[in-house]
């Protein structure tokens, strides 16, 4: 059974999230989604809330893959996290070239660690490469429409949370 381990703040989850989810889901048997805690990153959303909306956009894409997907919050080190749950492989997005660097020195240390644990990059369909949470909050502060870059309900959530 191949177990991929695909971490992020997820905050909120965005379709560019959900296209690398199921793009995961061909390549493994079961996908840990692991939402990190990242006090320092300030969340919008709560742990609880960012794992409820993994769980809620996840429903969907089981139905539509199978397999098995577990929503998994971590706050230790993510190649521990990986042991943790039996993961061999970790699953990232890559977006542009903004993304290579930081990723390139993860692969570097995690490797270093862990020389058993492989990292797979995936990219989303075009119309996704460029949603990124941060942008997405940034627009829905100001009022914009971010309908396509997230679902509705997640739409709401930014709705209800920056409304002052
Ligand atoms: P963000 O960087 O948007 O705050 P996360 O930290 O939650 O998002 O990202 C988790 C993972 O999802 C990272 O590997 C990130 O590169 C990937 N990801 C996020 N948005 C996209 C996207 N639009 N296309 C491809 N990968 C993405």
């Amino acid at each position: 059974m191949r177990i991929g381990l695909y971490p992020g703040t997820f905050d909120p989850i965005t379709l560019g999230h959900t296209d690398i989810i199921q793009r995961a889901m061909a390549l493994v048997d079961r996908l840990v989604i692991g939402v990190a805690i990242n006090r320092d990153k300030g969340p919008l959303f709560s742990l609880e809330e960012r794992v409820a909306m993994v769980e809620a956009e996840c429903a969907p894409i089981l139905e539509k893959t199978g397999g098995e997907i577990i929503v998994h919050p971590f706050e230790n080190l993510l190649i521990d996290c990986a042991r943790d749950v039996g993961a061999s492989v970790i699953l990232r997005g890559l977006r542009a070239v903004a993304d290579f660097e930081y990723e390139f020195q993860m692969v570097g240390m995690n490797r270093a660690m862990d020389s058993s644990i492989e990292t797979v990059f995936l990219m989303a369909d075009a119309r996704r490469q460029a949603i990124a949470s941060k942008l997405v909050k940034e627009i829905a502060r100001l009022g914009g429409d971010v309908s396509k870059f997230v679902t509705p309900p997640v739409e709401a959530a930014l709705k209800a949370r920056l409304r002052r």
